[in-house]
């Protein structure tokens, strides 16, 4: 019997499916959106440029490299200005890398000192 409660106890215990609040990021996660929004027309292959006001071509490839190359060419600065943020960004990711490793090395010294 003991085992039969068990069972039932098994079956009352509520199922907590915790499902992350996260959103996932969309497909469409390029920081290049920041700067387009879809055409106004309704054309799949254009895309609305903020900074210049008007609509880019987009292609028919799906990728962000036509719009990447637009704000590339026509908006260098907002350009630049990104590949600056991305580059910190990396800069930083490595220099933080580089932190843990002396701080565990340092403290490698400090446990042998005569090392
Ligand atoms: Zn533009």
């Amino acid at each position: 019997m003991v085992a039969c409660d068990k069972d039932k106890e098994k079956e009352n215990v509520p199922i907590k499916i915790s499902m992350p609040t996260k959103r996932k990021p969309k497909a469409k996660s390029s920081w290049v959106w920041s700067y387009f929004k879809p055409s106004a027309n309704g054309e799949k292959t254009k895309y609305f440029c903020m900074p210049c006001s008007q609509d880019v071509h987009y292609g028919w490839s799906c990728s962000t490299g036509m719009l990447e190359h637009h704000l590339r060419s026509k908006h260098l600065k907002l350009y630049s200005d990104r590949c600056a943020e991305c580059a910190l960004e990396k800069i930083d990711r490595e220099s933080k890398e580089k932190t843990s490793f002396q701080t565990s090395f340092s403290s490698f010294v400090t446990a042998f000192p005569n090392f």
